[in-house]
């Protein structure tokens, strides 16, 4: 198969789709990103990278952090971890606060903003210093020693950030935060403040296309057990309340920040980046579906 070209005909076929998308401005710094940027990256098991559009360029990677603090977390507390949180589509808006009241306090799943909350208590229970763990382990799995959480961006963050201290306090009413809310909903602000380029995530994201193993050093660092847990709920959960349509699209588990960024895996083959920031209703890249769409209609990769 030949990605490269493939590559080149989807970043041809996309082109019509960057211009008229707004991106998201509810947080005014991400407000300020060029909407008709394009990036993509492969990387296969056997070590083979592809690259198209702006690939190696730097953007706020937002939700696509909780994979990784979801992962982390998960590799700590085990099974005990679904005592706080569920793995249940929301079927609602991301940061929305509706199921919250009727389920008290328990977040449908890691990757809506309440259950990404409850996941940094918990890592901010563990650590001592979680802002350098977190770090720590996106420098491992990328490879990339010079990833740091955008301070401008996290404060911007922060300025506009009354709907995550909703959510915070609230589900600490139910006893489901232990921390401080301002603590916590800072160092959320702060993993999701962090900026990768597509090359940087793909090359991390073969943690979960390599069944748990360490992408450069081959050692276990999740059994495949929970690796199959995280990719299902990417799948699941991964695209808030277009789960459906993406599983219908692309068929791939995957998941996406309101920076722009998609990250997909097909397990056992490769993990695929996608960042282009002007976004859909849902807060998904519009173009970034849609590249994934064309990727898995010419390539016919699917788990499905
Ligand atoms: N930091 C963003 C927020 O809390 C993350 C949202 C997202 O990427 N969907 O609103």
């Amino acid at each position: 198969m030949n990605i490269t070209a493939i590559l080149e005909e989807i970043y041809t076929e996309i082109e019509p789709y960057l211009t008229e998308r707004r991106v998201a401005d509810y947080i005014p710094m991400l407000g300020r990103v060029d909407s008709n940027q394009f990036g993509m990256a492969v990387c296969t098991n056997d070590g083979d990278e592809y690259v198209i559009g702006s690939a190696q360029k730097n953007f706020s990677i937002q939700s696509v952090s909780k994979v990784f603090t979801f992962a982390m977390a998960y590799e700590l507390l085990g099974q005990s971890l679904w005592k706080r949180v569920g793995k249940e589509p929301s079927g609602t808006k991301f940061n929305s606060l509706i199921l919250l009241e009727q389920e008290k306090g328990i977040p449908r799943n890691p990757f809506i903003n309440a259950g990404a909350l409850v996941i940094a208590d918990i890592l901010m229970e563990h650590y001592k210093d979680p802002y350098k763990e977190v770090l720590k382990y996106i420098h491992e799995l990328s490879g990339n020693p010079n990833i740091v959480i955008n301070e401008e961006m996290k404060k911007s963050e922060l300025d506009y950030a009354n709907i995550n201290y909703a959510l915070t306090y609230f589900m600490k009413s139910f006893s489901n935060i232990n921390s401080h809310v301002p603590e916590v909903v800072d160092f959320y602000s702060a993993h999701c403040s962090i900026e990768m380029s597509c090359v940087d995530l793909a090359r991390a994201f073969r943690l979960f296309s390599q069944a748990g193993k360490n992408p450069w050093t081959g050692e276990k660092m999740l059994t495949k057990s929970q690796t199959k847990h995280i990719n299902a709920i990417m799948m699941t959960s991964g695209l808030y309340n277009s789960v459906g349509d993406f599983a219908y699209r692309v068929g791939l588990p995957a998941k996406s920040g309101v920076g722009g960024a998609i990250v997909g895996v097909l397990p056992g083959e490769m993990s695929i980046a996608v960042w282009s920031p002007g976004l859909d209703a849902n807060g998904n890249s519009f173009a970034g579906i849609k590249a994934l769409e064309l990727f898995t209609n010419k390539t016919e990769l699917s788990i499905y």
